[in-house]
């Protein structure tokens, strides 16, 4: 049996060579992470964790008319609170109705981690059901739940027969794995057993009839859309703008573009099976579904790094271009962005180049983005991402080649990226969302490494981030003042000794 036939996937840690601790040299991380001896790090001090429910909840939450339902005690699903507003708000930058998204818990208590849930579960279900008349139900299960052995499964197989929404489920308790990326499989998993990914006929065609004298034209009409229609898949990290800037370069391409599965509907996701082929933007985001799809559809799949730069956005169009023909065509629109693109960015490059950056992110966006800061001119000191696995081994190949000094920390640790700020000294900080607080309250300048409400991909993407960088260093007053006068949680002594020095071996 594969992995897809399975009710529970695997999570990454079963299923690649991944890793969440890890601090030193670019070549000892991919040699560390092609032997294997990544899994086996591990820290004596952990500052904090992050828990992979959250983010199958926060894909499953941008799925047009869903409901979710979180089989956990309350607080699993406190994050919905902030969720659903930044969900309704993609809706919206998409064009799609501006609903939050409804969510229930069956708010498990000690009783009920006794008795047993499932009776709540298949409550919450149909009252999910009842009350909002959503297309799909997502069903997230989760630690307490999977612990006393819910048969989380069998309740959602009785569910689809009692109720008019598809019911998904999402086997993702945050106990199974420590690597967040685990998330995105789990949703998958979720949709790709849970929903149809191809049309259904006489609901979204009219079935050829081969009597028809214009049957062959209607096939012929059939396949020239397919072999020009091609699925990107998204995460939640990518805005809209990214999608925009993508959408613009493939259909300067003559390519039609689809966006999955965030931000799709149930309708839309019938339409997946429809496309000549399936492109990432993410080497560690999409290959469960992406391998799953041609092996159900044949439909051939890219995996091609992040379009950031114009190095890497030449490589992903070329990419992209070459198994439908259109290399020439590529390599002619880049020429074409590239000239313009040089031009509007010069101003702000003069700025940019020779600050020292740190850079902290997912793993494949800090690199890509690191290696095109060091093309700029910019000295790398550091990359930090939350996780690594092999999926990310040819971009921080590239990185060894462009970047070869800079120090690789593997860490969703706070402690350890204060650290080397207080240490590394870096003019600028390009840091994942969430973080700019505290780099303000460190003195450094910031800018974040994605904001899904700007472009951050192709040459609309290299122009921003530039310009807001430029922008941060005009004044620093702020920052500056509000280091003063912060007390950081830490002795000095902290920061005389080895960042790395809670890392076990
Ligand atoms: S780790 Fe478990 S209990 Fe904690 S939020 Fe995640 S699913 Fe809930």
């Amino acid at each position: 049996m594969n992995c897809y036939e399975q009710n529970v996937p695997p999570v990454r840690e079963a299923r690649l060579k991944v890793g969440d601790t890890f601090g030193g040299g670019v070549q000892e991380l991919l040699t560390c992470c092609r032997e294997g001896c990544l899994l086996q790090k591990n820290r004596s001090f952990w500052q904090a964790g992050s828990c992979m429910m959250n983010g199958a909840m926060m894909m499953a939450a941008t799925v047009e008319k869903s409901a979710v339902v979180v089989h956990s005690p309350g607080g699993c699903a406190a994050q919905m609170h902030f969720l659903s507003f930044q969900t309704s708000k993609g809706m919206s930058r998409r064009g799609k109705p501006n609903v939050p998204v409804p969510w229930l818990s069956t708010n498990l208590t000690e009783a009920d981690v006794i008795g047993g849930g499932e009776q709540k579960l298949r409550d919450t279900i149909r009252r999910a059901d009842e009350a909002f008349r959503p297309e799909i139900i997502f069903v997230v299960n989760t630690c307490a739940p999977a612990i006393i052995g819910d048969d989380v499964e069998e309740v959602v197989r009785q569910a689809r027969l009692e109720v008019s929404a598809d019911v998904v489920s999402l086997h993702c308790p945050g106990f199974k794995s420590r690597v967040f990326a685990s998330a995105y499989d789990m949703f998958y998993h979720g949709l790709l057993r849970g929903l149809a990914l191809s049309p259904k006929a006489w609901t979204d065609y009219r079935p050829i009839d081969d009597n028809d004298p214009a049957a062959a034209l209607k096939w012929q009409q059939y396949e020239y859309q397919k072999a020009h229609t091609v699925n990107v898949w998204n995460a939640t990290s990518i805005g809209s703008d990214d999608e925009k800037e993508i959408e613009r370069l493939l259909s300067a391409l003559g390519l039609a573009v689809r966006f999955y599965a965030e931000y799709s509907s149930r309708d839309e996701l019938r339409q997946v099976s429809e496309a000549a082929l399936n492109v990432s933007m993410c080497d560690v985001h999409d290959d469960y579904i992406l391998k799953f799809l041609e092996e159900k559809f044949g439909t051939p799949y890219v995996i091609a790094g992040m379009p950031v730069g114009f190095r890497h956005t030449r490589e992903w169009l070329l990419a992209v271009a070459r198994p439908l023909g259109l290399e020439k065509e590529a390599n002619a629109l880049a020429d074409c962005e590239e000239k313009l693109a040089r031009e509007a960015i010069a101003p702000f490059a003069d700025i940019v180049r020779g600050k020292r950056v740190l850079m902290y992110g997912g793993a494949v966006r800090v690199g890509v983005e690191a290696t095109v800061m060091a093309e700029l001119g910019l000295e790398v000191l550091g990359i930090r991402t939350y996780h690594y696995d092999e999926g990310a081994d040819e971009v921080f190949e590239d990185v060894k080649r462009v970047t070869p000094k800079s120090v690789v920390s593997i860490s969703t640790q706070l402690f350890e990226m204060t650290h080397q700020v207080k240490t590394l000294k870096p003019d600028l900080v390009i840091a994942h969302n969430g973080t700019q607080g505290y780099m303000a309250k460190l003195g450094v300048v910031s800018v974040q490494l994605f904001d899904s409400d700007k472009a951050f991909f192709g040459y609309a993407g290299l122009y921003q981030i530039l310009r807001r960088i430029a922008f941060e260093f005009k004044n620093t007053s702020y920052r500056d003042r509000l280091s003063r006068h912060i007390r950081l949680p830490y002795r000095q002594t902290y920061f005389e000794g080895d960042t790395f020095r809670y890392i076990k071996n």
